[in-house]
C-alpha cells in the first residue's frame, strides 16, 4: 500500500457514560464529521431516559443503553446521510485509552492480548479502561472487518527513568501491583512539544520544553529531546496540580483525619470521590469547576481568587522543578481548554516564573486564544507559546500509519 492513499478513520474517546467521535479523512487530516453521545446508561428506558447525542449539526434525545447502541446509531446516521456508503468505508478506528500501564509505549492494533492487558489495568483506571473496552467491543460487534487501534494516554511517558516514575513506597507494591507513576494526556504533550519545535524552527531533539496541558484535567510534562522525562500526573490523574474538580497533590494523612471525623460518611471510597470530583476549583470556590465561571466571579468571591492562585502557584512550582530537572528550558507551552483560552492563567503563571528569564508580551497574550502564538517578547530567554492541542489528529495519524504500513 502507498502511504498517501486516502483513508477514513474514526477516532473514538469513550468515557463511562459518553462517546465522543471524529471521522477524519487522511492524509488530508480533514474532519468529515464529529459529535458526542452523552448519559449512556443501562438505566435508560424508552419512557424515561437522560441520554442524547449530537452528530454534526444534528441533535437528538433518545434512550441509549450501551456504547454498542451508540455506535449503531452513529453508523446508521452516517449511512442514511450518505457520509459513508458501507461500514467497510471506515478503514480504521482509533480508540483513546487512558491507561496502558507499563505494557504499551506506542499505538497497537487491538487483539486478544491487547484487550486482555486493558482489562488487567482496569483497577488503575476503573471508569476509563472499562469504557474503552466497551467502545472497542462496540466497533468489533458491527460485523465488518475494520482495524481497531488503541492509542494510550500513558505511552508518551514510558521514557521516564525509574527515579522519576517510582514512588518511595515498599518496592513489592510496584512488583506485585504495578504501583508507580504512569502519567496521562501523553498524546497531547507529545503533539504540542513537536509542534513547538516546528514553530521554533528547530529539531525537537535539541530542545527542552515544558508542556502545560491545562483543561478540566490538567498536567505538566518535561520534554527533553522529544522524550518525556517527567510528568505531573501519577498512578492516576489525581496526582499533580489542582484541576477543575481534582485536588492534585495532598498529604495522604488528610484521608485518615477526615475518616476519623466521621468514619461512616468519609469512607476511603467517598474520600477519593471527593478528591476526584469535588475538589480543585469546585472545592475551593464552592461555586464551579469551570474556569470561565471562576474568572467571571473574581471580583465578587475571594474564594474564586484563592482557587486560581493555588493552581497558578502549583503550576509555577512544577515549571521550576522541571527547569532544574532538564538543566534549563527553551520553551513553555500552554494548551487545552484553559491554557488555550485564559490569558489570565498564562499571565499569572508566567509572572510567577519570571526569575527563570521569561518576559511575557502582555499585549499579544491578551489578544490570542485558540491559535498558535508566541506570547513572550523577542528578548525572552525562555519562549512561551500557546499551541492548541490536537489529540484526535494524533490518534488518526497513528491509525493511518499502522493501516498503511
Ligand atoms: P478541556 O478539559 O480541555 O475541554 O477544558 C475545559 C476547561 O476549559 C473549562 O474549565 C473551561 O472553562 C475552559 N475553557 C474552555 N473555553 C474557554 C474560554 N473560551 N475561556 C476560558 N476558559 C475556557
Amino acid at each position: 500500500m502507498k502511504n498517501n492513499e486516502t483513508k477514513k478513520i474514526m477516532v473514538v474517546n469513550c468515557g463511562s457514560s459518553s462517546l465522543k467521535f471524529r471521522l477524519i479523512e487522511m492524509p488530508s487530516e480533514k474532519v468529515i464529521i464529529k459529535g458526542l453521545f452523552e448519559s449512556i446508561s443501562e438505566k435508560n428506558t424508552p419512557d424515561n431516559f437522560t441520554s442524547k447525542y449530537k452528530i454534526g449539526d444534528y441533535s437528538c434525545n433518545a434512550p441509549i443503553r450501551s456504547h454498542t447502541e451508540a455506535v449503531q446509531i452513529l453508523l446508521d446516521y452516517l449511512m442514511k446521510n450518505k457520509i459513508i456508503s458501507s461500514y467497510s468505508e471506515i478503514d480504521g478506528v482509533g480508540h483513546r485509552v487512558v491507561q496502558g500501564g507499563k505494557y504499551f509505549s506506542k499505538a497497537e492494533v487491538v487483539d486478544e492480548y491487547v484487550k486482555g492487558k486493558i482489562k488487567e489495568l482496569i483497577p488503575l483506571a476503573p471508569l476509563h479502561n472499562k469504557a474503552h473496552l466497551d467502545g472497542i467491543e462496540a466497533f468489533e460487534s458491527i460485523g465488518t472487518k475494520l482495524t481497531n487501534v488503541v492509542v494510550f494516554d500513558t505511552a508518551f511517558h514510558q521514557t521516564m527513568e525509574p527515579d522519576t516514575y517510582m514512588y518511595a513506597l515498599p518496592y513489592e507494591w510496584y512488583e506485585k501491583y504495578g504501583i508507580r507513576k504512569y502519567g496521562a494526556h501523553g498524546t497531547s504533550h507529545k503533539y504540542v512539544a513537536n509542534k513547538c519545535a516546528e514553530v521554533m524552527g528547530r529539531p525537537v531533539e535539541e530542545l527542552k520544553i515544558i508542556t502545560c496541558h491545562i483543561g478540566n484535567g490538567a498536567s505538566i510534562s518535561a520534554v527533553k529531546g522529544g522524550k518525556c522525562i517527567d510528568t505531573s500526573m501519577g498512578l492516576t490523574p489525581l496526582e499533580g496540580i489542582p484541576m477543575g474538580t481534582r485536588s492534585g497533590n495532598i498529604d495522604p494523612t488528610v484521608l485518615e483525619f477526615m475518616n476519623s471525623v466521621d468514619p461512616e460518611k468519609y469512607t476511603v471510597q467517598e474520600l477519593l470521590r471527593i478528591l476526584n470530583k469535588e475538589s480543585g476549583y469546585l472545592g475551593v470556590s464552592q461555586l464551579s469547576h469551570d474556569s470561565r465561571t471562576i474568572e467571571e466571579n473574581l471580583d465578587k468571591n475571594p474564594l474564586c481568587n484563592l482557587a486560581l492562585d493555588i493552581q497558578y502557584k502549583r503550576i509555577a512550582d512544577y515549571i521550576g522543578s522541571y527547569y532544574v530537572h532538564m538543566g534549563g528550558a527553551d520553551a513553555i507551552v500552554f494548551t487545552a481548554g484553559i491554557g488555550e483560552n485564559s490569558s489570565r492563567l498564562r499571565r499569572e503563571v508566567l509572572k510567577r516564573v519570571q526569575v527563570l528569564g521569561v518576559e511575557l508580551d502582555d499585549e499579544v497574550n491578551d489578544k490570542v486564544r485558540g491559535e498558535i502564538a508566541e506570547i513572550t517578547k523577542p528578548s525572552s530567554k525562555i519562549k512561551a507559546f500557546l499551541i492548541p492541542t490536537e489529540e484526535e489528529l494524533m490518534i488518526a495519524r497513528d491509525v493511518y500509519e499502522i493501516i498503511t504500513k
